[in-house]
């Protein structure tokens, strides 16, 4: 089919649910991607950070075939290989305990949600159900998620939401002070705030949020979705932190584009959530595990401090472009955000950029770039090229 054959069938048959650029994908090499007419763009988004192996990475797809043939499911009543594997090597890479694989970010989320209510509820009984998350924040889709989403506009047409969520400012002690109460059970924070414009916290602030987080065995809750599996030049951001959430949520790249994801809980957290009080019928499916292994071995030490050169690299030419409507850069790793200025808006910069062959996302009312954490420095170089031609 041609690319305009598959977008009007898209838009006749798919639930409009969805602002699409006019691009076809077809195939893809590293961070390259073609149309069905072999038009070539850059990548700078990884289908929204989570191709992080690039496209058409052999060990991955040949991962994935071989554990296809062999079972493709089998439900969580049985035991299978890839999801034991893998939950060990997080466990072994994070000093967390254990791990629940889930299927997409929100889901996640929403076990966060759980654990945190039942551990309160199992130490405390009802009534300490409250979580505070942050002003800019995005959690996910679902109701509830939605609602912890601590931004006005996703509190909309979908009433009633879930109660038991408030905001507070990101990096201000005093606003979360304002927000606590006897009725609070957790804290879920993204570490670099993603949809809401690529924007880290501070690390004296998230020490000193630890800190009271255990003062008042408030569970720490870090939302990892699009910050975790080596994104910001680490394994997960936490790390880099140098604090210890109770309990992490990751998705987007743990599998390098099959939907996988899940909650990694520390020792306090791993007996919370018993038999019959979290599941999933897709959960821990081992064709996902078995191309979440390919992305842990992908992932070696040497490897994220390469994803910490390259984000520095690509940050660096991108101001030393000195373009018109681009600010300073801000972010960890491969996460970039790009500040707008000049009067530009951020969508309009996108479409322009596009239409010359590298695709990009925005963030907030800025720029974000997610580039396959493989991406070499010639594609970086011809994204970059590609901006200058586009933007000067
Ligand atoms: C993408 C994202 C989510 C939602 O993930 P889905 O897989 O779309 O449900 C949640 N939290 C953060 C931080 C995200 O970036």
């Amino acid at each position: 089919m041609t690319s305009q054959e598959i977008q009007s069938l898209t838009n006749q048959y798919i639930m409009n649910t969805y602002g699409r650029f006019p691009v076809t994908i077809d195939h893809g090499e590293g961070a390259t991607l073609y149309t069905p007419e072999g038009t070539r763009y850059i990548d700078f988004t990884s289908g929204i950070g989570v191709s992080d192996l690039g496209y058409g990475c052999a060990p991955w797809a040949d991962a994935i075939a071989v554990q296809a043939k062999k079972v493709g499911h089998t439900s969580n009543l049985f035991y299978t290989e890839p999801p034991a594997r893998l939950a060990e090597i997080l466990c072994r890479r994070t000093g967390m305990s254990c791990v629940f694989f889930a299927n997409g970010g929100g889901e996640a989320n929403e076990g966060l949600i759980k654990l945190a209510r039942k551990y309160s509820f199992d130490k405390y009984g009802q009534g300490r159900a409250a979580v505070i998350t942050l002003n800019n924040s995005f959690h996910g889709r679902t109701i509830t998620t939605l609602k912890a989403t601590g931004q006005e506009v996703f509190h909309n047409y979908f009433f009633p939401f879930t109660e038991g969520f408030r905001y507070a400012n990101a990096n201000d002690l005093d606003s979360l002070e304002a927000a606590a109460g006897d009725d609070v059970c957790a804290v879920l924070v993204e570490l670099v705030q993603g949809e809401g414009g690529v924007l880290p916290l501070d690390p004296a602030y998230v020490r000193a949020l630890a800190k009271l987080c255990a003062e008042r065995d408030w569970l720490l809750l870090a939302d990892e979705v699009q910050t975790g599996v080596g994104r910001t030049g680490s394994l997960f951001a936490f790390q880099q932190y140098g604090v210890v959430p109770d309990a992490v949520s990751f998705a987007k790249g743990i599998a390098g584009g099959m939907p996988m994801s899940g909650i990694l809980a520390g020792e306090k957290c791993r007996d919370v959530l018993g038999p019959g009080t979290h599941a999933t019928t897709f959960g821990a499916n081992p064709v996902c595990a078995a191309a979440g292994l390919v992305v842990q071995e992908t992932l070696t030490e040497e490897f994220l401090a390469a994803v910490r050169e390259k984000g520095a690299y690509l940050r660096e030419r991108i101001e030393a472009l000195d373009l018109p409507c681009f600010g300073k850069t801000r972010g960890m790793g491969l996460m970039i955000g790009i500040e707008v200025r000049g009067g530009c808006s951020n969508k309009e910069i996108a479409n322009k950029l596009i239409e010359h062959g590298l695709l990009v996302l925005t963030a907030g009312p800025g720029m974000r770039l997610l580039p396959p954490l493989v991406i070499t420095k010639e594609e970086m170089d011809q994204g970059l090229a590609i901006m200058k031609a586009a933007l000067a």
